[in-house]
């Protein structure tokens, strides 16, 4: 008998129909002898509908002076779930104890909106786990130093599932969701999209930081330090169906590459669009240009992703990079007035349509001609790529958003990621 980590996300908690579910679910593999650490999200579209309340009252969204408000209204969304999961639980008979982040503690920095778990103190749970009870954790939410409700950024649940799980030394972390597995592409967008077994750790944390949201990229961190098993299964398999199949079902997160194993070349795609490009243009080219643009940037605590600087012609340069789109109008304004007077460019422009399409595989680092393959494939569609970006195991474009599903199409099925015919 083991100590596991449940993750439910937003969907799987969706109705107080599924939430009876969960608590099944949970029931059976507690009645097996199992000790129960639950993390469920908030009810799905609830983190969406109080963001949106916030946006009415404040229209510029989230700065950095009403993130510590908007993380005390998205925080009653998970609030909301561990109260209705453990009332569902003890409805099945099962002794049940919910938390709030600031309860247990998880004590995270206070970087508003995208915190960081710093640590998690696991007495309380222990206790209650050895006392016989499942112990159901608000996922996606912290405290800071200061006694502030925080939030570790959307998707955040996961994170909060994977770090109770080295908290409290668990023997694996599942990660229950509206998929039953990792797939090559999101199944959404690509129907034939086929389920991974397994996938190695270093391609999960690519596919993650490229936009494939099935997993919070700092969950997969987390896993990675400090090798939590994990792995993503889905919820809407018959809530009894035997433990000994479920606990093999989906997608395993894996830390040792298999030697023997063939490794395929390119094994998913992911995409974002929720990135922004913006460029200047014809900027003095003289050294301290980048930190000049980028410099006030990244005061604003506005991540930079692709990044790309022309030749230069005539001593000017063009430079441009991506942000997310969220800080699109943001980063736009602070640009304007306080770098384009400074390094005297020609104009400032931006487009906030663009979508980031990537190939990855740990395969690429013994082949080459792959990103060649990828250029081919997407020029055969006739799409302009925009920006590049590499390293050892994956290729990034940047190219304009309309074109993003007919990309991921052709590169799924130009490098053999389909489904085998039944
Ligand atoms: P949850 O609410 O359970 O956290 P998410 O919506 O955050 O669920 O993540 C699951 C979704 O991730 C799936 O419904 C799917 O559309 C999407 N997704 C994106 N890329 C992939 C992929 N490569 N494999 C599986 N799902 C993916
Ligand atoms: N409820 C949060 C969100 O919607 C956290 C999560 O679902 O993981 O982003
Ligand atoms: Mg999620």
């Amino acid at each position: 008998m083991a100590l596991l980590v449940h993750k439910y996300g937003g969907t799987s908690m969706g109705s107080t129909e599924r939430i009876r579910n969960v608590a099944k679910r949970v029931a059976k593999w507690a009645r097996a002898g199992h000790q129960m650490v639950v993390v469920p999200s908030a009810m799905s579209g609830e983190t969406n509908r109080l963001l949106g309340l916030a946006a009415k009252l404040a229209p510029a969204g989230a700065t950095q002076d009403n993130g510590r408000e908007l993380d005390m209204i998205a925080a009653t969304g998970e609030q909301v779930s561990v109260g209705l999961l453990a009332i569902a639980l003890q409805a099945e008979g099962i002794a049940a104890v919910s938390y709030a982040g600031w309860q247990v503690p998880i004590t995270t920095d206070s970087a508003f909106t995208k915190a960081r778990i710093k640590s998690i103190d696991e007495r309380r749970v222990k206790a209650d786990l050895a006392a016989g009870k499942v112990v159901v954790i608000a996922g996606f939410q912290g405290v800071d130093a200061q006694g502030n409700v925080t939030t570790l950024g959307r998707g955040g649940s996961d994170t909060s599932a994977v770090a109770v799980a080295v908290a409290v030394r668990a023997a694996e972390c599942l990660i229950y969701t509206d998929v039953d597995g990792v797939y090559t592409t999101d199944p959404r967008v690509v129907p034939e999209a086929r389920r991974l077994k397994t996938i190695s750790f270093e391609e999960m944390l690519e596919m993650a930081s490229l936009g494939s949201k099935v997993l919070q990229i700092r969950s997969v961190e987390f896993a990675g330090k400090y090798r939590v098993p994990l792995r993503v299964l889905s919820s809407f398999t018959p809530w009894d169906i035997a433990i000994e199949d479920e606990a093999v079902s989906g997608t395993l997160i894996t830390f040792e590459e298999d030697e023997k194993m063939e490794q395929a070349i390119v094994s998913g795609i992911a995409f974002n669009r929720d990135e922004a490009k913006i460029s200047l243009l014809g900027v003095t080219d003289k050294p301290g240009i980048a930190h000049q643009i980028l410099g006030p940037v990244a005061q604003a605590n506005i991540d930079v992703d692709v990044i790309i600087q022309n030749v230069s012609h005539q001593g000017r340069t063009d430079f441009s990079f991506t942000v997310h789109r969220n800080d699109y109008a943001r980063t736009m304004e602070l640009l304007k007035t306080s770098v384009v007077p400074k390094t005297g460019a020609a104009d400032l422009i931006g487009d906030p349509k663009i979508c980031k399409v990537s190939i990855v595989g740990i395969g690429m680092r013994s082949h080459v001609g792959v990103a060649s393959k990828m250029f081919a494939v997407l020029s055969e569609e006739g799409i302009n790529i925009q920006m590049i970006t590499t390293s050892e195991i994956k290729t990034s474009v940047v190219i304009d958003e309309k074109y993003m599903e007919l990309a991921v199409r052709a590169l799924h099925k130009a490098f053999d990621l389909e489904q085998s015919p039944p």
